[in-house]
C-alpha cells in the first residue's frame, strides 16, 4: 500500500505517496500518541468534512496535544488533495502523531505531525449484496471503562482491541465482531456503531464508552425525520434475542444490515432498507442533488 502513485499531504506540503515516510523511533508508533479520522468523499466532496476535522482536533486535545494546523487549513488541504488526484468517490485518512525527537513515555516537546492520504474507494452501495446482511461474532475483548481509556478520542491505541477482535472473527468466517463494554452491555462493532429494531422502534446503545459516530448521529436524525422513535439506552446482549432487525453505521460501513450476531438472527427489514436509502441520498453532494432536480 505504500508503493502507489499519488500524493500525500504531509506537514503542509504535497509529497509523492512513496516518499511519505517517518522514523522508526516515532513516539506515535511506540506509545500510540496518534489520532486519526476516517472520511468518505462522494462526488468529489467529503461528507461532513467540518465535523470530521473538528473531531480530529478534539481527539488530539484529549491526548494532550494541539494540531499545528487550523481546521480551515486541514479542510483546504483535504479538498486540494482530492482535486490534485482527480478523486471523486474516495476514502480520506487524516492522521496526527507525536514525532521522533525524544524517546520515552514523556514526549512533551516532540513535533506534532499531520498527514492526509486519500484513495479511490467507490461507494459499494449495491443493495442486492448488502441486503443479505453480514454475520458478526461476539468479541472476547470489551470496550474499556472511561476511567481506563479516553474514549472520546479516535485514538490509534483504542484500536488494538478492535483489530484483535476483528481478526479473531474473520478467522472464524465472520465479517466483524460485536463488542460488549466493561459492564457487559452491548457497545459497538470494531469500526462501526450498532442499531436494533423491534416493533417499529429503533434501539441503540448510549455512547458513554465508545465513539458517538458521525454516521450514527446522521442516521438517528434521518430516522427521526421519518417519524421513527429512536431510543438510546442500555442494551444487554440477551435482549438481542427479541430484536427483529439490526444494522451497523459508520463512514466505511455506511448503513450495513446484519443478519446474525452469535446465536441471534435478524431479518433485513423495511426500516433498515429505508435508512440505507435515506443515508445514500443524504451523502450525495448538494451540487449533484441540484443537478438531479434540474435534469
Ligand atoms: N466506532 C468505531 C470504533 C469506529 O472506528 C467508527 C468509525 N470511525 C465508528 C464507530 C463510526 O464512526 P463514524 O460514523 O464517525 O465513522
Amino acid at each position: 500500500f505504500d508503493q502507489r502513485d499519488g500524493e500525500i499531504w504531509y506537514n503542509g506540503v504535497f509529497v509523492p505517496w512513496k516518499d511519505a515516510k517517518l522514523h522508526v523511533l516515532t513516539h506515535g508508533l511506540h506509545y500510540a500518541s496518534c489520532v486519526f479520522e476516517g472520511e468518505r468523499a462522494y462526488g468529489g466532496e467529503v461528507f461532513k468534512l467540518e465535523e470530521h476535522t473538528e473531531r480530529l482536533h478534539t481527539s488530539a486535545n484529549v491526548l494532550g496535544f494541539e494540531l499545528p494546523y487550523s481546521s480551515e487549513e486541514i479542510n483546504a488541504a483535504t479538498r486540494e488533495l482530492l482535486a490534485r488526484q482527480n478523486l471523486v468517490d474516495a476514502y480520506v485518512r487524516p492522521v496526527a502523531w507525536r514525532g521522533s525527537e525524544m524517546m520515552g513515555v514523556s514526549a512533551q516537546h516532540n513535533r506534532i505531525n499531520v498527514a492526509i492520504a486519500a484513495w479511490e474507494w467507490p461507494s459499494y452501495f449495491k443493495p442486492e449484496e448488502r441486503l443479505k446482511g453480514i454475520r458478526l461474532d461476539m468479541a472476547e475483548y470489551r470496550r474499556p471503562d472511561p476511567m481506563t481509556a479516553p474514549y472520546k478520542s479516535k485514538a490509534a491505541g483504542l484500536y488494538m482491541i478492535c483489530t484483535l477482535s476483528k481478526h479473531a472473527a474473520e478467522r472464524k468466517g465472520y465479517a466483524d465482531a460485536l463488542m460488549l463494554d466493561w459492564r457487559g452491555q452491548v457497545a459497538e462493532a470494531t469500526g462501526a456503531n450498532v442499531f436494533f429494531i423491534k416493533d417499529g422502534k429503533i434501539h441503540t446503545p448510549t455512547p458513554d464508552c465508545f465513539l458517538d459516530g458521525i454516521t450514527r448521529r446522521t442516521v438517528i436524525d434521518l430516522a427521526r425525520a421519518r417519524g421513527f422513535e429512536v431510543i438510546e439506552r442500555v442494551i444487554m446482549p440477551e435482549e438481542m434475542e427479541g430484536f427483529e432487525q439490526c444494522f451497523l453505521t459508520g463512514t466505511a460501513a455506511e448503513v450495513t444490515p446484519v443478519s446474525e450476531i452469535g446465536p441471534y438472527n435478524f431479518q433485513v427489514g423495511e426500516i433498515t432498507k429505508v435508512l440505507m436509502e435515506d443515508y445514500h441520498a443524504s451523502v450525495q453532494p448538494v451540487a449533484d442533488i441540484k443537478a438531479a432536480a434540474a435534469g
